[in-house]
């Protein structure tokens, strides 16, 4: 492994420039904190909350996709594949990949002239993300903007993580990262002196519905926002509610999490994150079942209405509701 040297204050650092499982970069949002920013998402999560809409993240190695309405059934990839994962299927005329016999060689990708055979994630190293994020700078300079490390959960990759931070702060870049806090927070110490902002989602203030919601129980969550808090160092904490109608939307549960929330030390802020479709398409590409079918997204009057509701109680903290807002603008660069 190569090493990476670089100066921290007085002192010469040199680490492995190690590798991590990256989903892809996103350039120039204006939804993921202050400013212009760039967004990394990484690979893996420990979660499986049911709206997640980002199904393609959720694993930490790479993944073989199938986007049915680009392909014309040529068949080219089904002679192509050595493991002969790919069928042309009589029933639904889909192509099918047998994942348990796919290797994800992913040499079918390029036999597909239609691109409807993808792959999702990439193995790449700090330096090579610290490179992509610092290509941004001029306009981080101008509009306050910086990086936003996403997922996936980024805390999944630890010291992969730690090292991006570390380079991003040498250069002078503003952090933020979006996390559940599933970790232990011994191991969250180590990239707490290179973050400027925490954005941390609540989903369920009741642990047996949080289970129900996302596969895991809330204390290790509520716990490490706790001591977040209570951290010597110096950054926001910035917390977000996905709005899941029906599912965590109630008003007991919203004025929980905001007395939960309210008079601590370092969390500025609730937003309210509107519940979206966006990422079924991905589901199917990946063979996953998409649980929340029949589910409706939330009116604005809706969020609105649940955005005063806690603007009523006049809390310490600002209240915000991301409605209308259509996702990151994006330009991929992997
Ligand atoms: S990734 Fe490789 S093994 Fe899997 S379907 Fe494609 S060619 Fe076959
Ligand atoms: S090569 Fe592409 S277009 Fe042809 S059948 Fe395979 S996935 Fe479909």
């Amino acid at each position: 492994m190569f090493k990476l040297a670089f100066l921290w204050g007085d002192t010469l650092i040199e680490k492995p420039n190690r590798k991590g499982s990256i989903l892809r970069i996103e350039r120039a949002s204006i939804h993921d904190g202050d400013g212009i920013r760039t967004v990394v998402y990484f690979k893996g999560c420990p979660l499986k909350c049911k709206w997640c809409s980002t199904p393609e993240s959720q694993k930490t190695y790479e993944e073989l996709a199938y986007m049915e309405k680009k392909c014309t059934r040529c068949e080219r990839c089904v002679s192509h594949c050595p493991e002969n994962a790919l069928s042309l299927s009589s029933e639904d005329g889909k192509i099918h990949i047998d994942r348990s016999k796919c290797t994800r060689c992913f040499k079918c990708i390029d036999t597909c002239p239609f691109g409807a055979l993808r792959k999702y994630g990439i193995s790449m190293s700090v330096d090579e993300v610290v490179n992509e994020i610092s290509k941004d700078e001029l306009f981080y300079f101008h509009s306050k903007g910086g990086v936003t490390i996403s997922g996936g959960e980024c805390l999944m990759q630890m010291e992969f993580l730690r090292d991006i931070l570390q380079g991003c702060k040498m250069n002078g870049i503003n952090t933020a990262i979006e996390t559940s806090l599933l970790a232990k927070y011994e191991d969250i110490e180590m990239v707490l002196p290179f973050i400027d902002t925490f954005f941390v989602d609540i989903k369920h203030m009741d642990s047996h519905c949080h289970k129900v919601l996302t596969g895991v129980k809330n204390h290790m969550i509520l716990d490490n926002i706790v001591k977040l808090d209570e951290s010597k160092f110096n950054f926001d904490i910035r917390v977000r509610i996905p709005i899941i109608p029906g599912l965590n939307d109630s008003e007991a549960n919203l004025l929980a999490t905001l007395e939960f929330c309210s008079n601590r030390n370092k969390i500025s802020s609730i937003e309210l994150l509107p519940y979206h479709r966006y990422g079924i398409d991905t589901y199917n590409s990946l063979d996953i079942e998409y649980e929340l079918k029949k589910l409706s997204t939330p009116s604005n009057d809706h969020i609105i209405r649940m955005d005063s509701l806690l603007k009523e109680r006049k809390s310490n903290l600002e209240i915000r509701a991301n409605v209308g807002v259509s996702g990151s603008s994006t330009n991929l660069t992997i």
